[in-house]
């Protein structure tokens, strides 16, 4: 992982980052920088929560 990678919900760094697949990887998504955004733990949880909700 980059050094530059950051949470882009709420820029928090060297935190725990996940990787998020935009598109994901079963519906043809590709695993480029494009198609992933990085979120800290907490913005992750909600995001899914989101994304189901
Ligand atoms: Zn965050």
């Amino acid at each position: 992982m980059r050094d530059k990678y950051q949470c882009v919900s709420c820029g928090k760094k060297q935190v725990q980052l996940q990787a998020h697949h935009i598109v994901h990887q079963s519906q043809g998504g590709k695993d480029t920088i494009k198609n992933l955004i990085t979120l800290c733990q907490q913005c992750f949880t909600l995001k899914f929560r989101e994304t189901l909700a």
